[in-house]
């Protein structure tokens, strides 16, 4: 999907109002004393079933959908800069602009939030300077929201950069994607960039990380498909497997959810509550109290 920089900042509006407000998050934009600079790179706060309210800090370029994955459900759409690693010629945005805009947007907004999350319009852990982006953030919540966490939502593929694994054992709540069990099905489902390392390597990685960390989290999207070619992954015997390496991985929390917004592919469907709910207990019967299914 090719966006061009005013639809890019309108679909972060349009987001950002699809959910409740906090009450007193219009007042503070109508007494806001200036436009706020940098639109799109700091956006909500929004309310996440798993996060509370959380403000969110998108580190990806705008011009075109940026990610090492092209998940078959993703609610961007196609991937379009598909790279396995940080690439130079993106307008990424600038380390120092980071910082002043959501400096700014808390400051004018008067944010409260219960995260800071770091996110984006593709995989936030591909900026070029990831982990001065994470300090950046880090020390603005440390001077203007020393109540709320830090998290980020990313696909673990860049785990084997240690730049990128140092910089997530100081984020709070790394919050890492695992929708399959196998090589196999990471391939037709999460569909990664050439030249990734295997399922194999980033699963043993996300569990270093698990070690080092201790409050890891798992994001797991489950999903019906109608077509044959890319099948379902919450069967049983998929569940059954992925309960395997979850086990290995030995996260602090799990969360089980299913599609809620237009998915990349039109086969893709979202799964019945009950369905989730099986599910987390099936792997709570397993591995302990770790799995929550998000509704
Ligand atoms: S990793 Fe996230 S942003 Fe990237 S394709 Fe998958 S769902 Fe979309």
């Amino acid at each position: 999907m090719h966006v061009s920089r005013q639809n890019y900042e309108r679909m972060h509006v349009a987001r950002q109002h699809t959910v409740t407000q906090p009450h007193w998050f219009e007042r503070a934009k109508r007494t806001a004393p200036a436009p706020l600079p940098f639109p799109g790179l700091v956006y909500g706060p929004v309310r996440s079933r798993r996060l509370g309210w959380s403000l969110g800090v998108n580190l990806s370029p705008w011009d075109a959908k940026t990610c090492s994955y092209d998940c078959v459900y993703c609610q961007f759409g196609r991937t379009k800069r598909h790279i396995s690693k940080p690439v130079k010629d993106a307008p990424w945005p600038r380390i120092q602009e980071v910082g002043r805009a959501l400096r700014l947007y808390i400051e004018r907004l008067q944010v409260e939030a219960d995260y800071v999350t770091i996110s984006g319009y593709g995989e936030p852990t591909l900026h070029p300077r990831f982990e001065e982006a994470v300090q950046l953030v880090c020390q603005v919540r440390d001077e203007l929201l020393p109540q709320a966490s830090t998290a980020i939502l990313t696909n673990a593929s860049q785990l084997l950069r240690s730049s990128v694994f140092n910089a997530l054992l100081h984020i709070d709540l790394p919050v890492l994607k695992l929708d399959v069990p196998s090589e196999e099905l990471w391939r037709v489902i999460n569909r990664p960039a050439a030249s990734l390392p295997s399922f194999g390597e980033l699963t043993v990685r996300m569990a270093a990380l698990a070690r080092r960390h201790g409050e890891v989290a798992l994001q797991t999207l489950v999903f019906e498909s109608t077509v044959a070619d890319i099948p379902t992954n919450a069967s049983n015997a998929v569940i059954e497997q992925l309960v395997e390496v979850i086990r290995l991985i030995d996260p602090k929390h799990v969360q089980i959810y299913t599609v809620e917004r237009p998915t990349s592919e039109p086969f893709i469907q979202p799964l019945p509550k009950a369905r989730l709910e099986e599910i987390a207990n099936f792997i709570n019967q397993r591995l302990g109290q770790v799995a929550a299914a998000y509704t």
